[in-house]
């Protein structure tokens, strides 16, 4: 189940200046290895232990004065309909403005929980000025300043109390795929696709509380779930077309999957918004399989296919062992090995290896390549194991785990990806005091 925190109000009260604080994301803004700006407006947080996606509503605005108020309009309505939780922030060195009061009056219609967050109460002195926000009717003000964090602990203990206890997790379910990508890429024509002729196999599962419809699939000798947020989507047909809506929907399929499905058009390639959706999938330990829909349109050679991956896992690195399918949803090219492929990515995903095998295979590695020593002392990893969970994790038990750097970390992790089969599959790995 998909916790998402959206923070609405309008421009400049300082959203997202606490979207920043939050996600602890202002150092990646601008990516080191692929020179792509990611304009990341949401984004996974965690606290005490709770994870969560935090919007940043301001983001998704853009445009002219007069459209701007239509579009935070917009926005309201969409968060009360999505979200799990919203922040609706304001000023405390402005009071109230007219666009404060009309979303306050938006959001009081809403049974949603809602937070109002006086924001830029920089200094104890500004506490009682923000006592004004109570005429707004949304009960508690929750003083904060995004700026130096002060308040923020607080807000979020509140936040996160809303959200549902952790579900169990159901043993021996079918692998959960979606698919993901901006609109027009080809998304519906696959999902029907794979319906393929006989629709008698299609049983969307009812009457659960998700934010999405699972459809059984058993085709091409493999059984899996379709998360489909489609016919949610059709369901609200103005919504379509907000890029907001879609995120929205987009992070709730999403964490939901075991497998996304990322599609792009070959005529675009990959763009920012990509990027931002791959990230996410990773953050979230999601398998990721790329497809480069309409590959039909292009002209090519033989070089055309290559070229285009390349440039393609040049933008996702460091994490660029993804397999990338060329398709042609309409000319009914490789659907069969989407869904293979995405099949094999849940088995790389859901992979133990032996922990017999894992020893003899990187303790090997490691001798011949130490971690080099640090303040003139020796690394020894003494014994690794892969540790439970839904996605790979594993322990590397040495004499000072504190010492190993990044690209030590990152030499391990390629060892891994070589010897054993983790395309598509994010790696996580710890190294922990013997
Ligand atoms: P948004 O348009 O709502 O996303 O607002 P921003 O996060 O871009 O912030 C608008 C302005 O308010 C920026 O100049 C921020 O530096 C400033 N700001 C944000 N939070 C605080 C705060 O806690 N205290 C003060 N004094 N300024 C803040
Ligand atoms: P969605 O918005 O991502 O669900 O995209 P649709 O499935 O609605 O497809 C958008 C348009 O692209 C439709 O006109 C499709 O017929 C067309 N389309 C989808 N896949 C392909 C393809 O592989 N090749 C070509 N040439 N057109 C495609």
């Amino acid at each position: 189940m998909a916790n998402i925190v959206a923070i609405v109000g309008r421009p400049n009260v300082g959203k997202s200046t606490l979207f920043n604080r939050l996600t602890e994301s202002r150092k990646a803004i601008v990516d080191d290895f692929s020179g792509v700006t990611r304009d990341r407006h949401y984004e996974v947080a965690e606290w005490i232990g709770k994870k969560f996606t935090a919007i940043d509503t301001g983001g998704f605005v853009h445009g002219s004065d007069d459209i701007f108020e239509e579009a935070i309009r917009d926005q309201v309505h969409i968060a009360i309909e999505e979200a799990t939780v919203i922040i609706f922030m304001v000023d405390v060195t402005t009071g109230i403005t007219d666009l404060d009061d009309e979303i306050a009056d938006l959001l009081r219609r809403s049974s949603k929980p809602v937070y109002v967050v006086a924001n830029k109460v920089d200094h104890a002195k500004l506490h009682h000025d923000s006592a004004e926000f109570y005429a707004f009717g949304l009960g508690e003000i929750y003083n904060v300043s995004a700026a130096t964090g002060s308040g923020t602990g607080e807000l979020l203990d509140a936040v996160v109390s809303h959200f549902p206890e952790e579900e169990e997790v159901e043993e021996d379910e079918l692998p959960k795929f979606t698919i993901v990508g901006r609109p027009n890429v080809g998304k519906s024509s696959l999902t029907n696709a794979l319906l393929g002729v006989d629709r008698n196999i299609v049983t969307p599962i009812a009457g659960t509380t998700r934010d999405s419809i699972r459809i059984h699939y058993n085709q091409f000798g493999h059984e899996f779930l379709m998360i489909d947020t489609a016919g949610l989507r059709r369901k609200s047909k103005v919504n379509e077309d907000i890029e907001f809506y879609s995120v929205m929907r987009t992070i709730k399929a999403l964490e939901d999957s075991d497998v996304v499905i990322l599609m792009l058009d070959a005529n675009d390639g990959i763009e920012a918004q990509d990027i931002n959706i791959f990230h996410l999938a990773e953050k979230n330990k999601k398998g990721v399989l790329i497809l480069v829909n309409k590959w039909d349109t292009i002209e090519k050679d033989h070089k055309t296919a290559v070229e285009f991956k390349q440039r393609i896992l040049d933008k996702l690195a460091p994490f660029n062992d993804v397999p990338v399918l060329f398709t042609s949803v309409t000319e009914k090219q490789r659907i069969f090995k989407t869904v293979e492929t995405a099949m094999e990515v849940y088995q790389n995903k859901i992979r133990r290896i032996p922990t017999s095998k894992l020893n003899e295979v990187m303790l090997e590695i490691i001798a011949h390549y130490p971690p080099p020593a640090t303040k003139g002392k020796h690394i020894k990893i003494k014994y690794i194991t892969q540790l439970p969970g839904r996605s790979p994790m594993f322990a590397f038990f040495c004499n000072l785990p504190q010492y190993i750097k990044d690209p030590y970390k990152r030499f391990i992790e390629n060892k891994l990806r070589e010897n054993f089969d983790f395309a598509g599959v994010p790696i996580q790995i710890f190294f922990r005091q013997k």
